[in-house]
């Protein structure tokens, strides 16, 4: 998942072949889907909610840069046009987004080395505290703190900024927050 790359040996002979993809994946919060559902149908014990989430391993979870939890939504809103910006609009943006890591670091965020993020996601002083904070609260890994810093700065990125804010931060951590708790 990390390498970029998938080797198959078959008998004496070994091959590599390149396999950098992108994981988009969605589960359950509980066995019967209504955690945290307005109607309260859900009634899974706590026992079950922990063992149904603890089916996808801590270390393929921890590999997960963005985890979110998607509520349901009401039957009205769901007939409702959509609202925000339009999609071309958001592309430009990811596009002009793209661009300005390319220009910074010659790759985009997500393929920065530890050592480049270092130097090329170092957050501003009240960030990085909000950060070391979040770290010990949630008690992440520093495959986890890595992978937060290279969401920040694309969400910095996005918002045209050079640097990296405690906003850009605090939003990249709840974006690492998606399993409710049961
Ligand atoms: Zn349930």
């Amino acid at each position: 998942m990390e390498s970029g790359e998938i080797t198959i040996s078959r008998a004496a002979r070994q091959a590599d072949f390149p396999a950098r993809f992108q994981l988009i994946a969605a589960m359950n919060p509980c066995p019967c889907g209504y955690l945290g559902h307005p109607s309260g149908k859900c009634h899974c014990s706590g026992d079950a909610v922990k063992r149904y989430q603890q089916r996808i391993s801590g270390p393929l979870l921890d590999r997960i840069d963005i985890q979110v939890e998607v509520a349901a939504l009401a039957p009205a809103l769901l007939s409702a046009g959509a609202d925000g910006a339009a999609s071309a609009e958001i592309a430009q943006r990811v596009a002009q987004a793209h661009q300005r890591q390319l220009a910074r670091q010659g790759v985009p965020n997500q393929r920065l080395s530890t050592r480049d993020i270092d130097l090329h996601c170092k957050p501003d002083g009240n960030a990085a505290l909000t950060l070391r904070n979040a770290m010990l609260h949630l008690h992440w890994s520093a495959r986890a703190y890595h992978r937060v810093l290279k969401v920040a700065r694309t969400i910095a990125d996005l918002a045209q900024s050079s640097s990296i804010t405690s906003a850009h931060i605090a939003e990249a951590i709840q974006y690492r927050r998606g399993l409710r708790e049961p």
